[in-house]
């Protein structure tokens, strides 16, 4: 349930609403909008059912909800949130790139690669540590090695770090090098390792699961914000369909679903959602078209000689073109890059 509270509501009204609410076991989430002030209410469904507040002092109206998933949703929480990821913030006015190869192979490798991507205009570089790849024979990742080139060479090009986590057990080590979490597709529904970020210090992005609807791929948000982490980024990479010319099938209209159910950023992953290169510029202009507050691109200096996904990398010079693209998209949309 949410309460809408009046616009000329007190502050002893809204103080008066949490205590009750808290008084009968549940708890009360403020969002302090201009207007007014909404209390969506979180815990037992039987004792919110039971619930008559609606003529306490302050209530404008209160409106049940079906959806399972509360923090995540944006009854709870009309404005669009803002997630500050060290600094640059995601799901504001300017659209966030974040580039670089799908793995991290070499310092010299990802050297290249973050100075293309920086040249570009990317705000962050990524680069997978941990892998998960669909063959145990396939390379799995540089693991520590790795992360701490990401760091070191992102910081040598003053652009943020998102990078994989497979495993509950290394939020530690993970968040020791990265500036934002990626959960990928394959994890979504982890839930240990969901609960787990709950508790992490440090922003997450959840790509969707290969065949997730939208309302699992909110609810697997809802275990992150539950948690207490409320600085969650969705990423839409496509989905598995009957279609076999591409590798996934990417979802646009997932961005417009998800930016009407939730408050929380959506950024678009074209090189997973297409698995081809040549259609990632294509698609990557949709997606800021579509209202999609970031991108994550594959970029690689050599996508011929890439460990993984080389089918998918831009190399620097079509990065480059795009980002000259999507700039002019993004003014068309009221946005910047
Ligand atoms: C990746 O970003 O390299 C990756 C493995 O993505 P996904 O989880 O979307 O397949
Ligand atoms: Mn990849």
């Amino acid at each position: 349930m949410i309460i809408v509270m009046k616009p000329n509501a007190t502050k002893e009204n809204i103080h008066g609403m949490v205590k009750h609410l808290e008084k009968v076991g549940l708890k009360a989430h403020l969002s302090t909008g201009e207007d007014c002030t909404i209390i969506g209410v979180i815990g037992d469904r039987k004792k919110i059912a039971g619930l008559e507040v609606g003529m306490m002092d302050g209530v404008e109206k209160t409106v049940r909800i079906t959806e399972k998933y509360k923090l995540v949703s944006r009854n709870f929480h009309p404005e669009d949130t803002i997630v500050d990821v060290a600094g640059v913030k995601v799901g504001g006015n300017a659209i966030v790139v974040m580039a670089g190869p799908c793995s991290v192979e070499s310092e010299e490798q990802l050297r290249e690669a973050a100075r293309a991507v920086k040249a570009g205009g990317a705000r962050f570089l990524r680069g997978g540590a941990f892998k998960p790849r669909t063959s145990p024979y396939d390379f799995q990742g540089l693991a520590d090695t790795g992360l701490k080139m990401l760091r070191k060479i992102a910081d040598e090009e003053g652009l943020r770090v998102v990078t994989e986590i497979v495993d509950k057990d290394d939020i530690d080590l993970v968040g020791a090098y990265t500036d934002l979490y990626q959960v990928g597709a394959r994890n979504m529904q982890n839930f240990q390792l969901l609960k787990a970020l709950g508790k992490a210090k440090k922003p997450v992005m959840l790509k969707r699961g290969l065949s997730a609807t939208i309302s699992e791929w909110l609810n697997a948000a809802e275990y992150i914000m539950a948690g207490g982490n409320e600085n969650v980024i969705f990423c839409e990479r496509g989905i598995r369909t009957y279609e076999t010319f591409t590798r996934n099938t990417l979802d646009l209209s997932a961005v417009v679903a998800v930016k009407e159910l939730s408050h929380l950023p959506v950024v678009v992953d074209p090189s997973h959602g297409t698995g081809r290169w040549q259609m990632v510029r294509p698609m990557a202009r949709a997606a800021v078209a579509s209202g999609c507050d970031g991108l994550i691109i594959e970029v690689h200096p050599h996508p011929e000689a890439a460990l993984s996904d080389g089918d998918q990398s831009l190399t620097p010079k079509n990065f480059n073109a795009l980002m000259e693209e999507l700039g002019a998209i993004a003014t068309v949309m009221g946005r910047k890059l």
